[in-house]
């Protein structure tokens, strides 16, 4: 039963956070026990490191949907490696392994939520690397957390993405949580925002929506720009705002652009972002990504040489997200295979990626994934039947064989039964814009396209 259980909560991870985080790090977890008398799962790690970091990244997917697929409302996770067990120290251990969380309160309220929902206890003041290119974005975050709502109000922070956005505005929440505990502190994502306004609408609870947001201290709202064209949402936000600003209370926003060149946002609250202190974060100079990764490293426990820091940083581009996916790609590898980390497992474990996505990615391999996706034989894609899903499956195959095998339209044409060139071209232009407008679409081509990297990759 628990191996089903385990199968079934590695399908929801694969959609909810993507192939590649199974792969490195719940494929090698067990589920060896279920204790039902104290709802209480036990989990086995290879080894410490890994059970650290599904431990300090994953506990909350974990609660979320084992509480869920267990069908019990609080459940209590028990993560063991095998040092834990033959060291003896169980009951130390347990204790600290131990995790309660009522599972009612865990199911998100909009289906799979990714960002915006989770506790990020890492992300603190004193783990973020500071350099020139954040330097005054995180002395003004941490002015923000010390003296909320009197220095810099708004405070608005904006730059590209994976450069630390989040990870600061939750340093400011984690900071005034431990420093100023009386006060209301509340970090939402913009998109949850638009969706807890649209749930206050269905279910006539708008006042009580408003009511909660302005008796907050602090509000902290990442990626505003998901408000852009929701006039509605704009219009509440509005008020709030006004409401938050005049009682001096804090508010704090992330964005993708500086307020004047937000598009879709009306223009009064674009003034308003801006009356306070706007302060951006740039892509990182190679110094400073080589302290970020000695620093993520540490805070894993693991020493890395500088030479191997060296190529990690300028392995990844100028996003730091990346880097950090490089860096646990290198730190994950070496320990599941037993090795220390040296520039040459490094290099073996980098610099193969992108090419083999591209070379081994087989006109096979993307039609394959397609027809399974859509549920029809290569015969159905290739044939001259227009039903419209057909239609639809046969433009996302000719439109991936594009994108991810490099096959030239003409063709594509071809192989997809002797069809020509300008319907494989209107073909490649409709699916492209369709994912561009339907966010929903967008991830069922991503989870196309994941597995025909893993195909690929095997
Ligand atoms: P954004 O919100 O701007 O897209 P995030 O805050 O999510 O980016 O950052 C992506 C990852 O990079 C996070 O894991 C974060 O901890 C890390 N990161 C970004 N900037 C720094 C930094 N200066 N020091 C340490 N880690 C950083
Ligand atoms: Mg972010």
């Amino acid at each position: 039963m628990v191996n089903n259980i385990w199968n079934q909560f590695l399908t929801l991870i694969r959609q909810e956070a993507g192939s590649r985080v199974v792969e490195t790090w719940f494929k090698a977890i067990t589920f060896s026990k279920w204790d039902v008398s104290t709802s209480t799962a036990y989990l086995q790690a290879p080894n410490k490191f890994i059970k650290d970091w599904v431990r300090q990244h994953y506990t909350h997917l974990i609660r979320q949907h084992l509480a869920r697929l267990l069908n019990v409302e609080a459940i209590t996770i028990i993560i063991h490696d095998s040092r834990t067990i033959e060291e003896n120290h169980e009951e130390h251990k347990v204790s600290h392994d131990i995790v309660i969380m009522p599972a009612k309160r865990a199911v998100p309220q909009t289906g799979l939520s990714r960002a915006g929902g989770y506790p990020h206890q890492s992300y603190l003041f004193n783990t973020f690397v500071v350099g020139p290119n954040n330097s005054l974005a995180y002395a003004a975050a941490q002015a923000v957390a010390q003296k909320p709502g009197t220095l810099y109000n708004p405070f608005f922070l904006y730059g590209g993405s994976g450069l630390g956005k989040t990870h600061l505005l939750h340093a400011i929440e984690n900071e005034m949580k431990g420093s100023y505990p009386k006060m209301t502190v509340l970090y939402q994502t913009a998109d949850r925002f638009v969706n807890e306004f649209i749930n206050a609408i269905r279910l006539d609870q708008l006042r009580k929506f408003q009511a909660k947001y302005r008796s907050i201290d602090v509000l902290l709202i990442d990626d505003i720009q998901f408000i852009s064209n929701k006039e509605q949402t704009q219009e509440a936000f509005f008020h709030i705002f006004n409401t938050l600003y005049y009682a001096h209370k804090q508010i704090v926003f992330s964005s993708d652009a500086f307020p004047q060149n937000l598009a879709g946002i009306a223009e009064r609250l674009k003034s308003r972002m801006a009356w306070g202190l706007v302060a951006d974060v740039c892509a990182p100079t190679v110094e400073t990504k080589i302290a970020i990764v000695q620093k993520k490293a540490e805070l894993s426990n693991i020493a890395l040489s500088d030479n191997v820091a060296h190529f990690i940083a300028t392995s990844a581009e100028h996003n730091i997200r990346e880097l950090e996916g490089a860096l646990v790609r290198v730190m994950a590898f070496a320990s599941l295979t037993h090795q220390p980390i040296t520039l040459e497992l490094a290099q073996s474990v980098l610099v193969r990626s992108p090419n083999l996505e591209q070379k081994s990615v087989t006109v096979e391999a993307v039609v394959k994934c397609v027809g399974k996706y859509y549920s029809y034989t290569l015969a159905q894609l290739k044939s001259k039947n227009r039903s419209k899903q057909l239609s639809f499956a046969r433009q996302v195959a000719m439109f991936l064989l594009k994108e991810k095998a490099h096959v030239s339209l003409r063709d594509i044409g071809i192989y997809m039964g002797g069809r020509d060139h300008s319907t494989v071209v209107h073909a490649v232009h409709r699916i492209a814009q369709h994912a561009r407008l339907h966010n929903e679409f967008q991830s069922q081509l991503k989870q196309i396209e994941q597995e025909i990297i893993r195909l690929a990759i095997q």
